[in-house]
């Protein structure tokens, strides 16, 4: 199932998306759901909308953290001259970040070198600690698309990445979270990244250092994980630099695209 979070007047509320896996937007629905899946189940109501009538919002603000995985790519982490880690290596990004699909990031004033990172987003549904990699998906809600947005110079000149990648709009994540995928059918999905419409990302997740069963286990050691965190787990190479005007298109497949568009 896809479960999306959107607005049509008043406060987001969560949906579930109606259609064909690669049906153009118009023939696609979205169900309302009862309050949060999160904690009270998928409750289908009787109402629903057409997904080009409403307005679709990040579909998970996380109330604690995004965990990021840095150099998860061995043909990434040597196009930014850096080693593969002999284990998974993490950030945080704060929760104010988040912005939704096809919003608008704006740049800010202090670097002139944000880069897109297309990712596959883990989205975690029950508070876990120590979870083993057999577990994992016990603990997993769904999986969306995430754009690990990252400015380069204030990485390489601060100690700690967390201005780099923690600035507001420095996570967009969507369009939904499929939840129909367990952690075996993530093994070997594509991810592609498109900047105004030209392919400049193209990669496996097979080609993953650490997959998704290695990371969200290794980073239950670290952290408590609460319902809604996400897990970045990394980037495949081909990271480039946006400008004010242009627009990223991030898409793993078999879960969707997240558009994300930038500003000054
Ligand atoms: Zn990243």
């Amino acid at each position: 199932m896809r479960i999306a979070r959107f607005v049509v007047d008043a406060e987001p509320q969560y949906g579930l998306i109606e259609g064909e896996p690669d049906a153009p937007d118009q023939d696609l629905e979205v169900v309302v759901l009862h309050g949060d899946p999160f904690f009270q189940g998928i409750q289908p109501t009787t109402t629903r909308h057409r997904l080009t009538d409403v307005r679709l919002v990040a579909p998970i603000i996380p109330r604690s953290k995004i965990v990021g995985v840095g150099r998860n790519w061995a043909d990434h982490a040597s196009e930014l001259g850096n080693k593969v880690p002999d284990s998974p290596q993490f950030f945080l990004k704060p929760n104010t970040s988040v912005v939704g699909p096809g919003e608008p990031v704006t740049l800010p004033s202090w670097t002139e070198q944000v880069s897109y990172e297309a990712e596959l987003a883990v989205v975690i549904g029950t508070i876990c600690k120590d979870v083993p990699a057999e577990r994992v998906d016990d603990v997993v809600f769904g999986y969306t698309v995430g754009n690990d947005l990252t400015a380069r110079d204030a990485q390489k000149a601060d100690l700690q990445w967390a201005r780099a990648k923690g600035f507001d709009g420095a996570c967009p994540l969507g369009p939904w979270i499929e939840t129909g995928l367990k952690s075996a059918d993530t093994e070997d999905l594509g991810i592609r990244m498109e900047l105004d419409g030209e392919l400049v990302q193209d990669g496996r997740t097979a080609d993953m250092v650490f997959g998704v069963r290695e990371i969200v286990s290794t980073v239950s050691q670290a952290f408590t994980l609460l319902p809604g965190d996400v897990i970045l787990t990394g980037t495949p190479a081909g990271v480039g630099l946006v400008e004010a005007g242009q627009r990223t298109e991030a898409t793993v497949e078999g879960i969707g695209t997240l558009a994300t568009l930038y500003r000054r």
